[in-house]
């Protein structure tokens, strides 16, 4: 068990020749296998929940960057708003409203992604394009923070058309609402479908299975 060195260096291999961004997903994994990745040259590392990511910073290297990848409760914010390189699951205004508010107290811009809801299943948070919208305008005008791309789950499905036409739909929201910001980072992609994911554009892929074993 542990980290698959392996898997780790042939993945990142895949994806340094493609420019994109692995973030290695930690969660329920111990600090040990973090370090493990980190010593090999691995930065950017996700988790899902707040208390565990607190936990895991004040142990972990200080340069590590931290993506809270889940959905985020707006009254948690400020334990990871000192620290956090990037909010991966923004889903409404209220809680980008939140993070700015947060981000002014710790003195930082904090670094978000709108999450957009693109697969059929009802369980996975998201925004849907109007919702997006609504977002991209009226949250323009905060001023610590910057929405730098979206973020999208595709449904766990072994229909290969499905899955890519979600990944597609992704995409193309990500050129209907980049007029405010600029939306650089698409995050799509994970264990089981992030060849697909970047074939259709994924820029950030967040992979925690293959890396760290089945939790
Ligand atoms: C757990 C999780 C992942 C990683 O999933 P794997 O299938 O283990 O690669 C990616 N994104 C989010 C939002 C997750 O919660």
């Amino acid at each position: 068990m542990g980290v698959n060195v392996e898997k780790y260096k042939e993945i990142k291999h895949y994806l340094d020749a493609k420019e994109v961004t692995l973030v290695a997903v930690s969660k329920i994994k111990p600090v040990e296998d973090i370090l493990a990745l980190y010593n090999l040259g691995q930065r950017d590392f996700g988790e899902n929940y707040v208390q565990e990511m607190v936990d895991k910073q004040a142990q972990l290297p200080k340069d590590t960057r931290w993506h809270f990848i889940g959905h985020l409760q707006s009254n948690k914010v400020k334990y990871i708003a000192p620290f956090v390189h990037l909010i991966q699951g923004v889903d409404s205004l209220k809680l980008l409203q939140e993070i700015n508010k947060q981000a002014i107290k710790c003195n930082r811009v904090i670094n978000c992604l709108l999450q957009v809801h693109i697969a059929q299943e009802e369980t996975k948070f998201g925004m849907n394009e109007t919702e997006l919208r609504e977002v991209q305008q009226q949250g323009s005008g905060l001023s610590n923070v910057r929405v730098a791309g979206l973020m999208g789950m595709a449904s766990f499905s072994d229909d290969e058309a499905k899955v890519r036409g979600e990944f597609r739909e992704l995409k193309r929201l990500q050129s209907l609402v980049s007029d405010h910001w600029s939306l650089e980072i698409l995050s799509m992609g994970m264990s089981g479908d992030y060849r697909m994911a970047i074939s259709e554009g994924s820029t950030m892929v967040r992979i925690g299975s293959l890396l760290f074993g089945a939790r």
